[in-house]
């Protein structure tokens, strides 16, 4: 069954593992589906190809131990959510290097078929493998950030250097990389007339998605670096905020209103057995006399509510931060184990930990 979460539907899971489409790899394949089954076919294989790519990653950080959350796929390849926080570089080079060591292996074992495999269409799509395998490998293997590649390079930078320091080799090579890639594509949009003038510009138009997955890439590792360099420190407990209210799940709405009202806050916080929801009012009352309106008045508060993240006010604020970017939670519920004690506004610990960065780093350049 597919359950959509975001733009990117979970269609599986595997080893515990699991699998997202991501949307634009949905949109290209509804995409081809119009355009011909021969070409929804290969896509069906270039998915595959890419699923055994970031397996492979997979298999390997499971190796040492560490947790793989989700695989992500994209027509470019996939991003593998992993808890990376006690990775070591001798690990993190050979898990990235998995991915490409993976589309090489296949990539060259399809090459060895093509000699052995019948003229036509079965061929045709042996030769395609092959190439895409072998494509995945290269385009991946480059040394720029969010590519295996960058995070290889990294890994060996970090032999010799502090984390934060090889990140920004690393990124300045991205931008190389990247820079190379944009006047690639100039050559070939004003030089390649060979192909036809619509798949010239469905492939102008794939590059530059690539390069602003790239660009947003590397700025967002550059900058989850510097977080994990300088913001480590930070607890939860410092970006707490107690301007919240916890009601009684079987309050109805005009004692809500009342309370909010009364508190000035609009955050109202409620406990569902295990679970802490967030209450979400309706957003317009129709009539004050309407039978609707009263209808809606006479309902306990429990059925507008909706579940949050619970975290200890002990935990690290970037580490809470990640989890409930990763549940697309944006407000969580802090407790000291027992009791709600307060909430994070994912805005709100944001600005803090760029206000940390930015203190510590004139710290760091005062010395
Ligand atoms: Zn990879």
């Amino acid at each position: 069954m597919i359950r959509m979460a975001g733009f990117s539907p979970t269609i599986g899971r595997i080893a515990g593992i699991e699998i997202e489409l991501h949307w634009s790899f949905l949109l290209l394949l509804l995409f081809v589906l119009i355009l011909s089954l021969y070409t929804f076919v290969l896509f069906v294989i270039l998915f595959i190809c890419v699923l055994l790519h970031e397996l492979s990653h997979s298999i390997t950080s499971q190796h040492y131990k560490i947790k793989v959350k989700k695989i992500v796929l994209l027509p470019i390849g996939g991003i593998s959510v992993m808890d990376l926080d006690t990775v070591k570089p001798n690990q993190e080079f050979n898990i990235a290097l998995a991915g490409p060591i993976a589309s090489f292996v296949i990539g060259a074992a399809f090459l060895l078929l093509i000699p052995f495999s019948p003229l036509g269409m079965i061929r045709q799509t042996v030769v395609f493998t092959a190439e895409i395998n072998l494509l995945l490998g290269v385009f991946n293997i480059m040394p720029g950030f969010p590519l295996d590649g960058g995070r290889v390079f990294r890994a060996y930078l970090e032999r010799k250097r502090q984390y934060l320091e090889a990140t920004k080799i690393t990124v300045k090579v991205s931008n190389i990389v990247l820079a190379l890639f944009v006047i690639g594509t100039i050559i070939f949009a004003i030089y390649a007339t060979g192909y036809s003038l619509v798949s010239r510009e469905f492939l102008v138009f794939y590059d530059i998605f690539i390069v602003m997955f790239l660009y947003s890439g590397s700025q967002a590792e550059l900058q989850s670096a510097y977080v994990k360099t300088y913001a480590s420190d930070l607890r939860v407990k410092d970006a707490l905020s107690r301007n919240f209210l916890l009601v009684d799940k079987n309050s109805r709405l005009p004692a809500i209103y009342k309370k909010i009202l009364k508190s000035r806050t609009s955050i109202l916080l409620f406990r569902d057995g295990p679970a802490v929801k967030i209450v979400r009012l309706p957003q317009k009352l129709p009539f004050m006399h309407d039978a609707k309106t009263k209808e809606l008045m006479s309902r306990p508060i429990s059925q507008f509510g909706t579940k949050i993240a619970v975290i200890k006010y002990r935990e690290k604020l970037v580490k809470a931060l990640e989890n409930m970017q990763q549940e697309n939670s944006s407000i969580a519920a802090v407790t000291d184990g027992k009791r709600i004690i307060g909430v994070i506004l994912s805005q709100h610990a944001d600005s803090i930990i760029a206000l940390h960065i930015s203190r510590k780093k004139g710290a760091n350049n005062a010395m």
